[in-house]
C-alpha cells in the first residue's frame, strides 16, 4: 500500500474515553499506525476507535529516535500515523521536537486540539478559573526539572502577580513548589487544588491552603499525573467564586439594570 504519508498529532484529552473530540476519534479510526501511551488513555478505548488491522504502537517504552524511526517508515510506506498526545498536544507535548522530525523526513503533519487537562481540572473542581475582579489572567508553567527553565520564567517571578496559576509537571517536590509560590509573594492562606487524574475513574481532588500544599500532597502520596492550581479564584468561600457579571445589581450589555456606573466599567474592562 502507497497512499499519501501523514502523520496527526492527535490530542487525547485528560484520559475519559468520552473526552476526545469527533475528529480525534475519526483520526484515529483511519489511522495505519495508531501510538499512544499506555498512562494516558485505556487500551481498550484505543482498540475501539483504531481501525481492525491496524498498527497500536504503545510509546511509553520508545525514545524519541525510535518513534521517528516508525514516522521514518510511514514515510517509506505511504502510511497514516495517529499519534496521540495527553491532553493538548501543544501544551507539554514534547512536540517541538517531533515536529521537527517530520519536517526533516518532508513528512506532513497536522495537530489536532485536544481538551487539556486544565480544562479537566477547572470541570473537577467546578469552578471558573478567571473570575472578573479576582483573577483575569491564568498563568501555565511548571517547576523546573531535567528540563530547566529559561531564566525569566522563574516561578517566584509569576507568582508576584498573585492571579491563577496552573503547574504541570510539578508535584514530585511538593515542599519546594511550596516555598517558591510562597517566596514570590502568594499569602500562605492563599487557596490551592491538587487535581490527580483530573476526568478519570480514580480521579482526586485536593482543595487545601498554600501552606498546607506540600503536607497535602505528601499526604495523598501524588507524584505525577496531577496538576496544582493556586490564586485567589480558587477560593470556595461564598464571595470568592462569584462574578461580577451576574451580580443582580450589575448590568451589562444584553441585561441593563439602570446602572450606568456600573456599565461604564465593564465596557471599559
Ligand atoms: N498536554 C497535556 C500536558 C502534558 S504534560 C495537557 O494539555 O494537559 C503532563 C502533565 O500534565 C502532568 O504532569 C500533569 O501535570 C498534567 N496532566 C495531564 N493529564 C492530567 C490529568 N488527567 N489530571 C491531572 N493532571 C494531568
Amino acid at each position: 500500500m502507497s497512499g499519501a504519508a501523514k502523520v496527526w498529532f492527535v490530542g487525547a484529552g485528560p484520559g475519559a474515553p468520552d473526552l476526545l473530540t469527533l475528529r480525534a476519534a475519526k483520526v484515529i479510526g483511519e489511522a495505519d499506525i495508531v501510538i499512544w501511551a499506555r498512562s494516558l488513555i485505556d487500551e481498550q478505548t484505543v482498540r475501539e476507535h483504531a481501525r481492525p488491522g491496524a498498527e497500536v504502537v504503545p510509546s511509553d517504552e520508545r525514545t524519541l529516535e525510535e518513534v521517528v524511526a516508525l514516522y521514518a517508515r510511514a514515510k517509506a510506506q505511504g502510511l497514516v500515523v495517529a499519534r496521540l498526545q495527553s491532553g493538548d498536544p501543544t501544551i507539554y507535548g514534547a512536540l517541538h521536537e517531533q515536529l521537527e522530525a517530520c519536517r526533516r523526513l518532508a513528512l506532513p503533519f497536522e495537530i489536532v486540539p485536544g481538551v487539556s487537562s486544565v480544562s479537566a481540572a477547572g470541570a473537577a473542581l467546578g469552578q471558573e478559573l478567571t473570575i472578573p475582579e479576582v483573577s483575569q489572567s491564568l498563568i501555565f508553567t511548571r517547576r523546573p526539572t531535567r528540563t530547566s527553565m529559561p531564566d525569566n520564567e522563574e516561578l517566584q517571578a509569576f507568582a508576584a502577580h498573585g492571579t491563577t496559576m496552573a503547574l504541570f509537571l510539578s508535584v514530585r517536590r511538593p515542599r519546594e513548589l511550596q516555598q517558591d509560590l510562597l517566596d514570590g509573594g502568594y499569602a500562605p492562606d492563599t487557596p490551592c487544588a491538587v487535581v490527580y487524574k483530573a476526568s478519570w475513574p480514580d480521579e482526586v481532588v485536593i482543595r487545601c491552603a498554600l501552606q498546607d500544599l506540600a503536607a497535602e500532597v505528601r499526604g495523598a502520596k501524588i507524584t505525577t499525573q496531577a496538576l496544582v492550581l493556586v490564586g485567589p479564584a480558587l477560593g470556595d468561600g461564598p464571595d470568592a467564586g462569584r462574578s461580577h457579571v451576574y451580580d443582580p445589581g450589575y448590568g451589562h450589555r444584553y441585561r441593563r439594570l439602570g446602572r450606568p456606573d456600573r456599565y461604564r466599567k465593564a465596557s471599559r474592562g
